[in-house]
């Protein structure tokens, strides 16, 4: 007899958001049911561990498309389901998830592309079918029933004569539209793709019908015939699931190409296995160089998510820190819901304590890679060093402790990259300070009037040819309690105290002098004032605490109109000097303005700036050349 019931209420409103579902992932609807059928399978077996009378079966899901039909079919031999059974289950939502994701629903205009991290279960199916039958028998029973439903207000269920092991799905497909084929779903290599995607991994073999090719019989070569056979599409061992010991790295290697569609090897790949307070498995992988769309679109951070070998998740954010944004792979834990929403992942503690332990070990690896492989962590660090810098600069220094010794910069004296530490090993005794010079613009800075004196006194300097390196120097501000000190910072001073006294000496009783070029100067810089670091140049510009000259040149890309406080420094023991004092003393103020403008405009220029005005600057020139 055929029973006609009425869906729940909630039950109606999920099958109606699924069949207007305008969401675009609908092929989950096959993970889905899959998973459900594994399931069964699993509840089988653990009552056949217990029962011995069960008859022994090879557990199987199989995915079947009948093309004339239009109808695809997914089977198991799991445990099955009573009329009750039928009726409470696929009646009513019995799921969490389901549940959870009507109440989102609920609650404001929730995006449809979150069905997808619901598990929204059996009726995902209504996303693809227009109708559904589900024929089913539970192990030990002698009935069969057949539940069918067209998504609408009701189903029927009634009991059948078909003697069947377990759950058979049928799906109707839904007539094809402009903006969505059905027919796909039928298709052999579709099916197979979508299997090994979502459920590769799943313990049971799921099958499907694949076209073979028959060997051709004498004398009909052209000919071609094929047949079909139920062939395990599934690889069904996850291998991060397999002994550590016993994975090679060639597998690794195959398996980051496959599933990150990559054709290099990796240029590390670091398998995870935690068993504690949290419990999960990891596979890391960076890759040999940076992808595609890697650094343009930072949507396509993050690791795959896994619960118990399914597939939850593509990217999941919250696993990995926004600076390792190059880093790919997956994490399985077992300790996960499989119907956990995007939303629940950013609030979960557990989700947390795995982004945290999988980011400490891929630090501890770079290290190690630092330490033993040297030169491909040059390597790795050209295409991704930038990435780091950025870790360490964002959140104010936050992760100082954790990066710092996997930065690496180029030693003007060494002519090679090191870390801060071997910097500091290679420290003179007096040396006060880490020095660095900014060279974004590959300008020849050893030739700076400002390097001079730290090269005589044997003190190294590191080049920084990053827009990002002075901000982060500028966060970290020291490193093992050594300061970072710019050589163009103008409270720089490298004389000894007698001869830092003398030119303190000189400056008091050049004051009215200075005041009158610092005047001239007022619109540009902050302070003409006497050098207690140069040697032979004539000048140099220097800047305040604050924005340096080359962070000016970044922000002004930037468009930004942020400025450095720049001080114009003289040499007093150079000639120059003097015939600037000689105007002075003469009172040709007016020549005297101009040579110190002209002097700044160079200034300007060995800094790789734009002269103030390059029209006067060039009839200046023009005119010192004809003297
Ligand atoms: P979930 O599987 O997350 O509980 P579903 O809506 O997908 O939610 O399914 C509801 C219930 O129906 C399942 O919990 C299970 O008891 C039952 N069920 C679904 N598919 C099958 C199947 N193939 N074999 C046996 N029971 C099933």
């Amino acid at each position: 007899m055929k029973e006609t019931k009425e869906f729940k209420t909630e039950t109606k409103k999920l099958l109606d958001m699924m069949i207007h579902s305008i969401y675009t992932h609908k092929e989950i609807f096959l993970r889905e049911l899959i998973s459900n059928a594994s399931d069964a399978i699993d509840k089988r077996h653990f009552m056949s561990l217990t029962d011995s009378k069960m008859p022994i079966v090879d557990y199987e899901i199989k995915v079947e498309a009948d093309k004339a039909n239009r109808t695809l079919t997914i089977s198991d031999n799991g445990i099955g389901m009573s009329k009750e059974e039928l009726e409470d289950n696929l009646g009513t939502i019995a799921k969490s998830g389901s549940k959870e994701f009507l109440e989102q629903l609920d609650k404001k205009d929730t995006d449809v592309d979150i069905i997808g991290q619901f598990g929204v279960g059996f009726y995902s199916a209504f996303m693809v079918a227009s109708k559904v039958e589900v024929l089913s028998h539970k192990v030990g029973s002698d009935k069969t029933y057949l539940f069918t439903s067209e998504g609408l207000d009701s189903y029927t269920i009634e009991e059948v004569d078909e003697l069947i092991d377990g759950t058979k799905i049928t799906l109707y497909l839904r007539e094809n539209q402009e903006e969505e084929n059905y027919d796909t779903y039928l298709d052999e290599y579709t099916i197979k793709e979508l299997i090994r995607k979502y459920s590769d991994y799943v313990r049971y073999p799921i099958k499907t019908w694949v076209t073979k090719y028959d060997k051709p019989k004498d004398g009909k070569e052209d000919e071609e015939s094929t047949h079909l056979e139920l062939e395990t599409i599934n690889s069904m061992i996850p291998l991060w699931k397999k002994n550590k010991n016993e994975v090679k790295e060639e597998e690794l290697n195959e398996f980051y190409k496959q599933k990150f569609m990559d054709y290099q090897d990796p240029l590390l790949s670091v398998f995870i296995n935690v068993e504690g307070l949290i419990t999960y498995r990891s596979l890391l992988f960076i890759p040999r160089k940076p992808l595609f769309n890697m650094y343009n679109d930072k949507n396509e951070r993050g690791l795959q998510l896994y619960t118990k070998g399914v597939f939850i998740l593509d990217k999941c954010k919250d696993l990995i820190p926004e600076y390792l944004y190059f880093v790919k792979g997956l994490v399985d834990s077992a300790d996960l819901p499989l119907n956990i929403s995007r939303e629940l992942l950013q609030e979960d503690r557990q989700i947390k304590k795995i982004a945290t332990n999988v980011e400490k070990r891929l630090l501890q690896e770079l290290e190690r890679m630092l330490k033993n492989e040297p030169e491909k962590y040059q390597e790795f660090f050209k295409d991704y060093g930038r990435a780091l810098k950025f870790g360490l600069y964002e959140n104010y220094g936050a992760r100082k402790e954790s990066l710092q010794d996997l930065i690496i910069l180029h030693s003007l004296t060494l002519d090679k990259m090191v870390t801060f530490k071997e910097y500091k090993e290679n420290m003179k005794e007096a040396q006060k300070a880490i020095y660095y010079v900014s060279n974004l613009d590959g300008t020849n800075v050893k030739d700076l009037p400002q390097v001079e004196v730290l090269k005589q006194k044997g003190y190294d300097i590191l080049v920084l040819s990053d827009d990002v390196d002075e901000f982060m120097l500028q966060v970290m501000k020291d490193y093992d309690k050594v300061p970072f000190k710019s050589i163009s910072e103008a409270d720089l001073n490298l004389l000894n105290e007698e001869e830092s006294k003398a030119i303190d000496d000189l400056k008091e009783t050049n004051k009215d002098f200075l005041k009158t070029l610092s005047d001239d100067l007022k619109d540009d810089v902050s302070e003409v004032t006497l050098s207690k670091r140069l040697v032979d140049d004539a000048f140099c510009l220097t800047t305040k605490e604050g924005l340096s000259l080359s962070m000016e040149k970044v922000l002004k890309q930037q468009d930004s109109m942020a400025k450095a406080s720049k001080v114009l420094e003289l040499n007093p023991k150079h000639e120059l000097y003097n015939k600037l004092e000689n105007l002075y003393k003469d009172n040709k103020l007016d020549e005297l303005k101009e040579y110190i403008s002209f002097i700044y405009d160079q200034a300007l220029i060995v800094e790789g700036l734009d002269p103030k005005d390059p029209i006067k600057y060039s009839k200046m020139v023009t005119k010192l050349l004809l003297k």
